[in-house]
């Protein structure tokens, strides 16, 4: 149990929302602070209806210094969780200037923000996209670092900023989390991901082929040098990825050690889109129809984390397999047809 209270930045989105569900039924205050530009209120009223719990909120953008400032006046904050950003690679090609000045320009107001209130503990949400293309798998946190898109130089651009702001003030303890490939939804039905247009993510897509609001699934590229041929991911259950952040939180506040460090958060194991298909029409018992084009511009053949790391320091490990991603992916799907 931790009377203080924690800010979670970005808290109203996908992850962010089942963070907070881990968070409260472990006993941790929250405040929700988010601009709400690809989420919606009713994620928080949900979390609600679980818990049991009113949940503080703040309808702010991170680069309204003045209105940030005035939320961290009113709570004795002990640590921030940052999951605000924009995420959509495809978007950041077009809109550069936008995802710079949101994901980087932002973070570094939030980061001044908690340096002047003395609040340096921070769970900062990063990608295996900062690996660019894999030399080894699995991939471990050693592994160099490289990104052809503006989306991907936003995360690297913060990680580096988070490493000086660590080694130039030993007082900050920065657990950075580089997430592979977030999918599924609470098991309860009742928070998931809500795609604000046709998704570009694998998972959602196949959601709402299954579901009958799309057609037909195009499948990027079958001739990798792969399992079947098709891309390999490293598909993890968001319940297992928001316990991760429960766990970095737990090892920031206990652990002696400052600075930066990172984790992996993936399960280790590797999935091919083939096998996710499979997995999903046994799930929901339904035909994904598919077929196989070109590969996308920008992906890799395959990317999996070595997750040893966040097992040995955070005592944490992925627990849920592709079949219970996929099912409670379904159950949220065919609950919430058209979103929240
Ligand atoms: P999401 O869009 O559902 O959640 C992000 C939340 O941040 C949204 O509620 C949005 O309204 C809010 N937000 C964005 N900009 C803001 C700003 N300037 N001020 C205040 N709030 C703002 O996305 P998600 O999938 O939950 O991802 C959370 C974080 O994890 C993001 O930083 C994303 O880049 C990162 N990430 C996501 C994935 C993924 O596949 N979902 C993979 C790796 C990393
Ligand atoms: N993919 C696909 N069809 C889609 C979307 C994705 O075949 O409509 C493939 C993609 O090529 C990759 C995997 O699914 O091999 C995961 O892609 P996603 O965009 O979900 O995540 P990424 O790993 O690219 O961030």
């Amino acid at each position: 149990m931790n009377s203080e209270f924690v800010l979670i930045v970005g808290g109203a989105g996908y992850i962010g929302a089942h963070t907070c569900f881990e968070l409260l039924v472990s006993g941790y205050n929250i405040v929700v602070l988010d601009n709400l530009s690809n989420s919606q209120k009713e994620s928080l009223k949900r979390l609600s209806t679980l818990t049991g719990k009113e949940i503080d909120f703040y309808e702010v953008d991170i680069r309204d210094s003045r209105s940030v400032d005035l939320v961290f006046e009113k709570y004795g904050f002990s640590s921030v969780v940052h999951f605000a950003g924009l995420k959509s690679v495809g978007e950041s090609n077009s809109f550069p200037l936008k995802y710079y000045d949101n994901n980087v320009s932002g973070s570094i107001s939030l980061l001044k923000v908690m340096d002047k209130y003395n609040v340096k503990k921070l769970v900062f949400s990063s990608s295996a996209t900062v690996y660019g293309t894999p030399k080894e798998l699995p991939i471990p946190e050693t592994a160099p670092t490289s990104t052809i898109n503006p989306y991907g130089q936003s995360k690297l651009l913060v990680e580096k900023i988070l490493v000086d702001v660590a080694k130039a003030d030993p007082d900050w303890k920065i657990a950075n989390l580089r997430y592979f490939n977030p999918a599924g939804a609470h098991f309860s039905g009742l928070i998931g991901e809500d795609p604000k247009d046709i998704p570009n993510n694998i998972m959602p897509y196949i959601s709402q082929v299954a579901v009958g609001k799309l057609e037909k699934l195009s499948v990027f590229g079958g001739d990798y040098d792969t399992v079947d041929g098709t891309g390999v991911r490293d598909y993890i259950h968001v319940t297992d990825l928001a316990k991760g952040h429960l766990a970095a939180l737990n090892y920031l506040n206990s652990s002696q050690e400052c600075g930066f460090s990172s984790f992996n958060l993936g399960t280790g194991k590797g999935v091919s889109v083939l096998e996710l298909i499979n997995a999903f029409e046994k799930a929901s018992g339904k035909n994904i129809p598919f077929n196989i084009v070109a590969r996308r511009q920008g992906d890799v053949a395959a990317c999996y984390a070595d997750p040893t790391k966040a097992n040995k320091v955070l005592g944490w490990k992925a627990e849920l397999d592709i079949d219970r991603i996929c099912q409670d992916a379904w159950r949220w799907q065919v609950n919430n047809p058209t979103g929240y």
